[in-house]
């Protein structure tokens, strides 16, 4: 059959998006540089195999589409996708599209866009894990609008679909822009993750509960303003039994988390933005830690076992973790209007929430009011829109009393309490740093602005000591 796209890399990613591609339709034809690897895709691909054509090398994976040809790269990122890049620098033509569709750092994405490829090149983010790719993921798109039109069909054909029946899948402006839209919800990925991490240690440490009671209360959360991916999965996780002994399959994990270094990069990018996002440094810092296994056993060992009742109700974790939602996700979509700002991109925070509705890890019903309350004023932060505000009030008494707890107690709470003291900071309209300016004029003669505006700006240090 005739085509005109390819998919290089049948890894777990490229394989479940070719079969994706496939089955919504569009020829394909794929190549791995393994080659026994493209042929048991072929082999196992069944009655799609008819719209997949493997090459078994790079030059016959390029002759077996026709031009204009857009060819998708699911190889790890870094190296392999300059490799890639060079190898099919003498193949393609000007006609020709290369995408990039592994987790590029968003800065990789814009500097080989600004190369002199002899071929167009666009980077796209795709969420959703293998099973995403297979059946819907969402699909963040950077590069011009010329190379998005051109995709604009494929991607919103294998996207997952809202509740509306809106694809998951849009351009999110030029060159690095969908890979940095991916990466921020990476980072909010980790600080869900790190949140609902951090409640099932109040159940397990601070209520005495064991694994098979949690999964319940999970699985009723998921019936409420905290339905979503993240909490769907966490019951099951809680409920799982391990086959090796018949326990509870959580508590033989080891409490040490990997990662891959996207949350990383949204923590750094955030800090060149100058834009807080306390509550994804947190879940950043606290899988650091995770890793550190032995020193925690070494501090533990000094200062003794933390954990013992804590005076919080399961409403009242609940009610935490909406707060500790919204927050984090107010200063996801704020650190996208500094992004958008500073690199000059039109991002489209309402369009970013709807893409994030479907077939993402992150996905939740949440986002659906996030769309809407961005799309009435997407300048205004995310905790000043009324419907959030209102459960903003409704909830944060519960992480007041959930954080205390965990202090008192000895019960790291890393992604709720920062959350909880960035909106102290946020609504405090006489903040502290007056002394930091005098001490900043005191050291370095930095100067300061006076409330009464009057025109004096430095102190007279000294004369009242
Ligand atoms: P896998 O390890 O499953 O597959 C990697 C693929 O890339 C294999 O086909 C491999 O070929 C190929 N490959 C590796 N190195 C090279 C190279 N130097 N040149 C050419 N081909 C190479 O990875 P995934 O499918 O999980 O990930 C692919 C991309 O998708 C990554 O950027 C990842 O971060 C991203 N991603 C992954 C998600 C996931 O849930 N796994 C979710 C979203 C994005 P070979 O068989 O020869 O080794």
């Amino acid at each position: 059959t005739q085509t005109h796209t390819g998919l290089i890399g049948l890894g777990t990613m490229g394989a479940a998006l070719a079969l994706n591609i496939a089955e919504k339709g569009f020829p394909i034809a794929v190549w791995n540089r393994t080659g026994s690897v493209t042929q048991a895709f072929y082999d196992g691909a069944g009655e799609l195999a008819a719209r997949i054509t493997p090459a078994d090398t790079l030059e016959t994976l390029v002759q077996a589409i026709v031009p204009p040809r857009a060819i998708i790269l699911m190889v790890p990122a870094g190296q392999a996708v300059d490799d890639q890049l060079a190898s099919l620098t003498a193949l393609l033509g000007p006609e020709d599209l290369v995408i990039d569709a592994g987790n590029a750092n968003f800065r990789d994405t814009d500097r080989r866009d600004a190369e002199e490829l002899p071929f167009r090149f666009m980077g796209i983010g795709v969420s959703g894990g293998e099973e995403g790719a297979r059946n819907g993921p969402a699909i963040m798109a950077g590069g011009s609008q010329a190379a998005w039109s051109q995709m604009q069909d494929l991607l919103q054909a294998i996207a997952a679909r809202a509740e509306d029946g809106t694809p998951c899948a849009d351009h999110m402006g030029p060159s690095g822009a969908g890979h940095f839209v991916k990466t921020v919800h990476n980072g909010i990925e980790y600080a869900d993750m790190q949140m609902i991490s951090e409640v099932y240690g109040m159940m397990r440490d601070g209520l005495a509960m064991e694994a098979p009671d949690i999964a319940p209360v999970f699985a009723r959360w998921n019936e409420g303003v905290l339905q979503s991916y993240l909490i769907e999965i966490s019951g099951k996780v809680a409920a799982a039994t391990d086959p090796l002994d018949g326990g509870p399959m959580l508590d033989m994990i080891v409490d040490a988390a990997g990662q891959k270094g996207t949350g990383r990069w949204t923590a750094v990018e955030a800090q060149h933005l100058a834009a807080p996002v306390p509550v994804i440094e947190a879940a950043v810092m606290a899988r650091n830690v995770s890793a550190r296994r032995d020193e925690r056993v070494a501090g533990e060992a000094r200062f003794g076992q933390a954990g013992g009742p804590v005076d919080v109700s399961l409403d009242d974790l609940e009610a935490a973790m909406i707060a500790g939602k919204i927050l984090c996700y107010a200063q996801g979509f704020s650190m996208m209007t500094s992004a958008a700002r500073d690199f000059d991109w039109a991002l489209d925070l309402p369009a970013i929430a709807r893409v994030w509705r479907a077939g993402c890890i992150i996905r939740s019903s949440m986002l659906n009011d996030m769309a809407q309350a961005l799309a009435e004023d997407p300048a205004r932060n995310l905790i000043l829109a009324p419907f959030f505000a209102g459960l903003l009030e409704g909830s944060l008494p519960a992480l007041r009393r959930v954080v205390a707890a965990g202090a008192l107690q000895g019960l790291p709470l890393p992604a709720l309490s920062a959350g909880l003291a960035w909106f102290d900071l946020m609504r405090q309209a006489r903040g502290t740093a007056n002394m930091i300016q005098g001490q900043r004029d005191f050291f370095g003669a930095h100067g300061f602005g006076r409330l009464d505006g009057k025109d004096l700006r430095h102190g007279p240090w000294g004369n009242g000591a």
